[in-house]
């Protein structure tokens, strides 16, 4: 199982993504929490990409791509995995999409979390206040910022995989298990597809 969970920051897509990893036996790959990594190993890739993250921009494709390429090939990945936060540009999707062809396989779906800006800003004040603001990009400035990122960088994605048929969009607005439930429901559909 190969899924993409795409949606702006502070959706949820690392709760459902965390759920998804126990139920499937599949693993999580979050670029943003490898960035994280990188930056708190002070590794050439972390310090390049501290100041873009912090700021609320995009790393660039390239390295990005890079990433996942190097590990969707680890060994844990055989069995399947959940993209959480890539790719997040058209360029990331096209790359994505030729190396998937390369390896002979493809996604089994893109699901999209819908939520309304407004319930976004609330949701990261909350992650920022319960993380002890633990991550340098959770506050209003650099979130406004993301979002801006998001609704013109990522959101063509939305259509980018509506014209392949692969994106099932769930209301991300419901509570943690509803949304859940909603995501178990249309990949049951997948599977029998
Ligand atoms: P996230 O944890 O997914 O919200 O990502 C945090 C930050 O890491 C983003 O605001 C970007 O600066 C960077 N980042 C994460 N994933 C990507 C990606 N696929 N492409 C470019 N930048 C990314």
């Amino acid at each position: 199982m190969k899924l993409i969970l795409l949606g702006p920051p502070g959706a949820g897509k690392g709760t459902q993504a965390e759920r998804l990893v126990k139920k499937h036996g599949i693993v999580q790959l979050s670029t943003g929490d490898m960035l994280r990594a990188a930056v708190a190993a002070g590794t050439p890739i972390g310090l390049q990409a501290k100041e873009v993250m912090d700021r609320g921009d995009l790393v660039s494709d390239d390295i990005i791509v890079k990433i996942i390429e190097d590990r969707t090939a680890e060994p844990d990945c055989a069995n399947g995995y959940i993209l959480d936060g890539f790719p997040r540009t058209i360029a990331q999707a096209e790359a994505l999409e030729d190396m998937l062809a390369k390896q002979g396989t493809a996604l089994t779906a893109v699901i999209e979390l819908r939520v309304d800006d407004e319930i976004l800003v609330s949701r990261i004040e909350t992650r920022a206040r319960e993380t002890g603001g633990a991550r340098a990009d959770d506050n209003v400035e650099t979130l406004r910022k993301r979002m801006e990122v998001y609704h013109a960088q990522t959101a063509p994605l939305v259509s980018f995989y509506e014209k392949r048929g692969m994106l099932r969009s769930v209301d991300g607005m419901k509570s943690i298990d509803d949304v859940a439930g909603q995501i178990d429901a249309l990949l049951g559909e997948a599977a029998t597809a």
